[in-house]
């Protein structure tokens, strides 16, 4: 971590109509770090990630990724140069099989030969043990868990050079949420650099090399995540002590 800055948003705006929802936020992420977005609902943080992700347009300020200004680069574009979110909601294609769910990922930037296409979805497989039982099982029998594991898959089939995540932990189970955050870690670990939006604050910053504070669409504080853990006005907020 703290090599290249991969991602730079540069004090954007974005609303929905008249109503602005970020009201000039920055942020940058490093190559190889795992970065995590806090805030409370309504924060802005779904807003973020789908301005990085293309699908909603900029009023003001710039995104620039690997050097190269992306603001106005449609959607579809951002995912050919590796700026790939995992689906909020998961979007697990219910009739289809996990190993199909899985290969959708590619479709968005296909590979150029069948090695590279098995070994993507070797390393799926070696990262989720589970999935490689459930291959053939289809998605919307999968338990919630389950499916959270298909959409950061099928993101990872889609190679990303950033990989964006929205809320993986909502809904899940204590346990399985420790499972998705170790894997998190993982991805991290092993190359990926890693944006991350998270309710779940303390495993999130434990885990992160950085995070920001996002409260109604500003960024109010930014550090490593350990010094956001020890801070008494974090705690308070989004650590429930205090
Ligand atoms: P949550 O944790 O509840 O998902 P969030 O931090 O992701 O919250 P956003 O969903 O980004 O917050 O919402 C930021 C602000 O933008 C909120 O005030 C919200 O009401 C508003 N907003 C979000 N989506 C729309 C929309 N489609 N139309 C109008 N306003 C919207």
């Amino acid at each position: 971590p703290g090599g290249e800055p991969l991602l730079e948003v540069e004090d954007i705006v974005v609303g929905y109509g008249r109503i602005e929802a970020l009201h000039g936020i920055s942020l940058q992420v490093a190559e190889g770090e795992l970065v995590t977005l806090l805030g409370a609902n309504g924060a802005g943080k779904t807003t973020t990630m789908r301005a990085l992700s293309g699908l909603l347009p900029l009023t003001r300020g710039r995104i620039v990724f690997e050097g190269s200004d992306i603001s106005r680069v449609q959607a579809h574009r951002r995912v050919l140069a590796g700026l790939v979110q995992a689906p909020e909601g998961r979007g697990v294609f219910p009739g289809m099989t996990v190993r199909e769910n899985l290969e959708m990922g590619c479709y968005a930037r296909p590979f150029r030969n069948k090695g590279d296409h098995d070994a993507a979805l070797d390393r799926v497989f070696e990262l989720f043990p589970r999935l490689r039982e459930r291959e053939k099982q289809v998605g919307g029998t999968l338990s919630g868990g389950e499916q959270q594991m298909v959409a950061i898959g099928r993101a990872l089939m889609a190679r990303p050079r950033l990989l964006l995540l929205d809320e993986p932990s909502m809904g899940l189970a204590p346990m399985v949420i420790q499972q998705i955050f170790r894997i998190i870690a993982e991805i991290n670990a092993t190359g990926t650099t890693v944006l991350l939006v998270e309710q779940n604050a303390r495993q999130a910053l434990a885990r992160s090399d950085r995070g920001y504070i996002l409260e109604t669409g500003v960024v109010t504080k930014s550090g490593p995540g350990r010094e956001l853990l020890d801070d008494p006005a974090v705690q308070a907020a989004y650590l429930g002590v205090g």
